[in-house]
């Protein structure tokens, strides 16, 4: 079974390719879903976050206050090394189990859609690398415009990311998403035969 990655900074239009082989029946590992789920209430990791965190990281309703969290796991480097010990091996196993699942049904390839796949190192286990690549400037904009982030932040987030060389240099393919909608849907459409 063939592995390609899926990247692209933020606001990049990731999603949106993902959303897009998904249509071509393609199978999507989403590394942000599996982060989600493994801190679901009911959950053991949800429980040891809250044993190491306290419980002002719990909305009444048992769910994760994540901005809490990240307040106090980004506190410290101990803080962090605690929040990635709990996490890093859970996320890891389910991953690991959604690869196997995709493989054992016999699919002759899967995408794992991983915003930080290049910037953790993971792209070197994988066959293909995808890149998504747009302007700083018109992914600021997209941001702006349909997540209703503030600049500020977005330029934040950006810079905590890899930049955007290093990532280009470890693509595959590139996809220029600095056109429409439909320019992109076309690349994809393209890519299908090929991967
Ligand atoms: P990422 O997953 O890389 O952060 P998304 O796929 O969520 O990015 O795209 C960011 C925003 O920009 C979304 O609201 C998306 O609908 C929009 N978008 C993506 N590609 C385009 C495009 N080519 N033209 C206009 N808007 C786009």
């Amino acid at each position: 079974m063939k592995k390609i990655g899926l990247t692209g900074g933020i606001g990049s239009g990731k999603s949106t390719v993902a959303r897009m082989l998904s249509d071509h029946n393609i199978p999507i590992i989403d590394a942000d879903r599996i982060a989600r789920s493994i801190v679901e209430p009911g959950t053991p990791a949800l429980a040891e976050l809250v044993d190491a965190f306290g419980s002002d990281i719990l909305h009444p309703d048992g769910s994760l206050r994540r901005a809490e969290l990240a307040r106090r796991a980004f506190a410290t480097p101990e803080a962090t090394s605690l929040l990635n010990t709990i996490t890093h091996p859970r996320i890891q196993a389910e991953t690991s189990r959604q690869f196997a699942q995709a493989e054992a049904a016999g699919q002759p390839r899967v995408v794992y859609d991983m915003p930080l796949l290049i910037d953790n190192g993971l792209h070197t286990g994988m066959d293909l690398v995808i890149v998504v690549h747009a302007d700083e400037d018109i992914r600021i904009r997209r941001l702006m415009r349909h997540r209703g982030l503030d600049e500020a932040d977005i330029r934040r987030r950006i810079a905590s990311q890899i930049d955007e060389a290093t990532r280009l240099r470890a693509a595959d393919i590139i996809l220029d998403n600095n056109g429409t909608e439909a320019h992109l849907r076309n690349q994809v459409a393209k890519l299908i035969g090929k991967i």
